[in-house]
């Protein structure tokens, strides 16, 4: 039998092979890769560079265009990060420099590089409603239909080669009629309705009817055949801010992400106030609700499994609705493993910002807002007012990852401003 030597790693009580020692100069196998492995970390660290690829770049144009290159990860380089983020560089364009990306975008389609085209024509509708229609019969000639809301502003060329497209390309069908649920215009609207009236032979190979499309695009087919928007185009950011309030009613104009003193009835835990804002701000003031704040309560744990009504009494306050099922799938919670309440000062941002700011969920934007588009992670859904059996309006969302650390999901908030019953509903990835 072959002698087994010691490891000449201090403290390592392992033995090894003759063979392997000298392999490895004496020490065992783990030892040995242990000691590669730093070697690399030294080298990294020794030869890393610091790249700056904004160096003396002053054209936000050029900038953008360099922060939608992908770039592969290259552990000898560390890239210092631009001072602004994308969305802020895309708000801060003039008309002119929006003309010069979409042109670059156009460029790159040509070149057949759609992910970036994807980025960029994305990051103009969402962050600058930008106009892009001029672009669409060249994504339609690639046959790019995604992102769908791309083509919310399609000319009625545009529009009606997609009504005529829809009826025969069972490939691209799904996007087609999400892309006519964006465009949602009268004519649109008539034929959603024919189709409910008489259901298309395709019909059958959806997974659902074709009038359903219309909540992806933000409205509903009512009864009547009308279409029935149930969210608002004004748009406010909800953000951490540093500053101080400037006075108290600043700091009662919104509130959002507080600790309520009611309890959760399935959990027992604090329910949480979403958000707590005063009914003539402009992004609730169309509502003309008959209170003077606007609380959106739930639990945040139970909320993360079904749709959670409260009753807005006279007063304001929000109570537990009778409507509320506690689903059998929901067993026993423990409200101290949860804790979504913020520590930062929320606030909303002064001006509107785009509508469509938050529309698509795989950008890197923060998605917090009231009004606007809801950021669906999954298809969308409005619940229906438990009163009136009507479905509710979205009014504004809270995700988790903005505010929380390590926090994901996104809780969308409602109200049916003719019974003063709010919803809330939860998705994550
Ligand atoms: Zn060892
Ligand atoms: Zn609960
Ligand atoms: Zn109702």
């Amino acid at each position: 039998m072959t002698e087994r030597l010691p490891c000449k790693t201090d403290g390592c009580k392992a033995t090894i092979l003759p063979a392997t020692a000298a392999e490895t100069g004496g020490i065992c196998m783990p030892c040995h890769q242990a000691q590669e492995r730093q070697k690399r970390r030294d080298y990294v660290e020794k030869h890393r560079k610091t790249v700056n690829v904004y160096e003396n770049l002053s054209d936000p144009v050029e900038i953008l265009k360099i922060m939608h290159v992908p770039r592969r990860h290259d552990p000898l380089i560390q890239y210092v990060p631009y001072p602004m983020s994308k969305e802020q560089l895309y708000v801060s364009l003039a008309t002119d420099e929006a003309g010069r990306m979409l042109k670059h975008a156009l460029e790159l389609l040509a070149e057949g590089d759609e992910e970036q085209v994807d980025g960029i024509l994305s990051s103009l509708v969402c962050y600058r409603n930008e106009n892009i229609a001029a672009a669409l019969p060249a994504l339609m000639e690639q046959g790019m239909y995604y992102p769908a809301l791309l083509y919310k502003d399609a000319s009625p060329a545009v529009r009606d080669r997609l009504l005529e497209q829809v009826e025969w390309d069972d490939e691209n069908r799904n996007l087609l009629l999400l892309a006519l649920s964006w465009i949602g215009d009268p004519l649109v609207v008539r034929r959603f309705q024919e189709w409910r009236l008489q259901p298309p032979e395709w019909g059958e190979r959806l997974f659902v009817q074709p009038e359903f499309y219309a909540l992806e695009g933000g409205w509903e087919l009512t009864q009547e055949g009308d279409r029935r928007d149930l969210t608002h185009s004004l748009s406010y950011a909800i953000r951490v801010t540093s500053e101080k309030p400037h006075s108290e009613d600043e700091v009662c104009a919104a509130r959002f992400l507080t600790t309520s003193t009611s309890t959760c009835p399935w959990c027992e835990g604090n329910l949480t106030v979403l958000m707590d804002v005063a009914t003539t701000h402009p992004s609730l003031a169309y509502l003309a609700l008959s209170l003077e704040r606007l609380k959106i309560q739930t639990c945040e744990r139970c909320g993360c499994f079904c749709t959670i009504y409260m009753d807005v009494d006279s007063e304001g306050v929000p109570v537990w609705s009778r409507f509320n099922h506690k689903p059998d799938y929901l067993r026993s919670i423990d409200p101290d493993d949860y804790s979504g309440v913020s520590d930062y000062r929320l606030t909303l941002s002064p001006a509107p910002h785009s509508p469509f700011f938050a529309a698509i969920w795989t950008l890197d934007q923060q998605n917090s807002q009231i009004g606007g588009h809801p950021s669906w992670v999954q298809d969308a859904e409005y619940p229906s007012c438990p009163c009136c059996g009507k479905r509710m309006r979205f009014i504004g969302q809270i995700d988790w990852a903005d505010f929380v650390h390590l926090g994901e999901g996104i809780f969308y908030m409602f109200v049916c401003p003719e019974d003063n019953v709010t919803a809330t509903l939860y998705q994550q990835s």
